[in-house]
């Protein structure tokens, strides 16, 4: 009987890790980028059980930020071209992105390589059925440097 009992208790604590762990990650994000021009992902699926979702960007590069910056800005699809346009005019002191402006959802600094940054945006403000892009607004990146982002 005590021998059953010593057995239970390892595998409670182990499948206890395994959820918290599974939890956490349902709700982030890794996204790499190096000195290309491109991110490590093409799609990004947030659970909707989540609060609060987030973006850990890392550029694993040599290049500076002034030369091959990078950065996550998350709109809808449609806004991209608008966002990136406009962000371009911004200069790198805004990160590329215009402020206050209302179509982007969630956006990270602009980051060199060797540096990582993250962003936390609230699981909320996406509504269903739209079509999100994920993008980096550094200047001739929003193009080619992209991917979806869709709510499960
Ligand atoms: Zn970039």
């Amino acid at each position: 009987m005590n021998m059953r009992k010593k057995c239970i208790a390892p595998i409670a604590l182990f499948l206890w890790g395994l959820g918290a762990s599974a939890a956490a990650q349902e709700c982030a994000v890794d996204v790499g980028s190096a000195d290309m021009l491109k991110f490590d992902k093409n799609s990004i699926v947030v659970d909707t059980s989540c609060e609060s979702f987030t973006v850990n960007l890392t550029h694993t590069g040599k290049l500076p930020k002034n030369a091959m910056g990078h950065n996550w800005v998350l709109s809808k699809a449609e806004d991209v071209p608008g966002v990136a346009a406009e962000g371009m005019k911004a200069g790198l002191d805004n990160n590329y992105v215009k402020p206050g402006d209302e179509r982007v959802v969630a956006f990270t600094e602009i980051i060199g390589g060797g540096e990582r940054t993250s962003v936390s945006f609230d699981v909320s403000q996406l509504e269903k059925d739209v079509n999100y892009t994920y993008f980096c607004s550094f200047p001739g990146h929003s193009g080619v440097m992209q991917g979806t982002l869709t709510l499960k």
